[in-house]
């Protein structure tokens, strides 16, 4: 992880570099960063940096054999400890290194849900045990292989157990030569005040604005009025940030897909309804997605409703669906609306019972021309 790839905090960035410069590296560092600060790739970079052949001046080289290992999260220097969901097999962090390695590139500002999502352990208990300081002090007694330093970075060092605090707080009080530990924690308060106290405090603030705002607009080609709108919700938070990102487009996906589907039942274009239910039945869709589509179809009628009975003041869509809410809202009359809404409901639990895809998409079209073109013979 180069210093050059971590979105804003530059003064951290001078601060950790200067330490460097000055031979001043402290053997026990504690980075206390809100989640989406960028506190854990801060301490990557960090680690490499110390670690580089070759540095330049405000960053490693990112091209020496010990950065390239660095950069994959396998430099024999670097270790990791991280919360585990404890199991027979599972028992320390390196019983689960190739998933951390996986996680950790995907996503240099994951959280731990996304960490357990990874492990498919959402419902586990994230804990580091004892059996880990044993392992800590194994690794650090080892020989340096290459490096000036050993480095153990401790991702969440509040989610150890008491006896694992209690163990790695005699590692700091006595630690092994040339070792240097980058305790990495979003949460101060529930650590043992000891381990805080035997720590130099490395404090990573939010992420700017104006930085999470350039990234998105750089790296994903927002527009600056998205990019603005996903900043302020993300509130200094990049992962946060990142994920709206996704979220806005598949949004955008079903709105198409809806706004699609709704003018083929309005005019009855048969065809184009046979081609479109291939597409969304396709297996690569994938059920969760079919319902989220049918989901998002509901939120839109009962916007149409909103908007029809209710304060227009109240709708919860704006731009492109708000377009589509009030040009749809003039077709429609309450009783449609409410058996378009039941009708996409009845579709969803067809698909929970893992009925046929192509089927329930048919019969769910047909039905609402039917409804439709009933509606649009009384107005007439
Ligand atoms: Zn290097």
């Amino acid at each position: 992880m180069l210093f050059g790839n971590i979105i804003g905090q530059k003064e951290v960035k001078n601060r950790l570099v200067r330490t460097v410069q000055d031979g001043r590296v402290s053997h026990a560092q504690l980075f206390l960063g809100h989640e989406g600060s960028g506190a854990l790739p801060l301490a990557i970079a960090y680690a490499q940096l110390l670690l580089c052949k070759n540095r330049a001046e405000k960053d490693s080289c990112g091209k020496c054999p010990s950065c390239l290992k660095a950069e994959k999260l396998i430099h024999p220097d670097i270790h990791f400890v991280y919360p585990i969901a404890l199991s027979k097999e599972v028992r320390m962090s390196t019983n689960v290194a190739s998933q951390w390695r996986e996680a950790f590139l995907q996503n240099p500002y994951l959280n731990l849900h996304d960490w357990f999502s990874h492990l498919s352990a959402e419902n586990k208990q994230p804990v580091i045990g004892v059996e880990e300081s044993g392992e800590i002090l194994r690794k650090l007694s080892l020989t340096t292989y290459e490096g000036e330093f050993k480095i153990m970075i401790v991702w969440l060092p509040e989610k150890m157990n008491v006896q694992a605090a209690n163990k790695l707080l005699k590692i700091l009080e006595e630690p092994p030569d040339k070792t240097v530990f980058l305790l990495v924690s979003e949460n101060e308060e529930s650590l043992l005040r000891t381990i805080v106290s035997r720590t130099q405090l490395i404090k990573v603030n939010r992420v700017a604005d104006y930085e999470i705002k350039k990234a998105l607009i750089e790296k994903y080609q927002l527009s600056a009025t998205d990019a603005s709108r996903i900043t302020y919700l993300a509130d200094g938070n990049y992962n946060t940030a990142v994920k709206l990102i996704t979220e806005k487009q598949e949004e955008n996906f079903y709105l198409h897909q809806f706004k699609e589907w709704m003018r083929m039942c309005f005019t009855v274009n048969i065809s184009g309804i046979v081609s479109w239910v291939e597409e969304i039945a396709n297996a690569k869709v994938g059920r969760e997605k079919q319902k989220e589509f049918l989901s998002y179809g509901m939120n839109i009628i009962r916007e149409c409703l909103a908007g029809m009975y209710g304060d227009k003041k109240l709708l919860r869509v704006d731009g492109e669906e708000l377009d589509f809410v009030q040009k749809l809202s003039t077709k429609l009359d309450g009783s449609m609306c409410h058996r378009l809404s039941d009708e996409l409901n009845e579709a969803i639990l067809h698909i929970e019972r893992n009925g046929s895809g192509k089927i329930i998409f048919t019969d769910l079209s047909l039905k609402c021309i039917r409804i439709v073109r009933q509606t649009q013979a009384q107005t007439t």
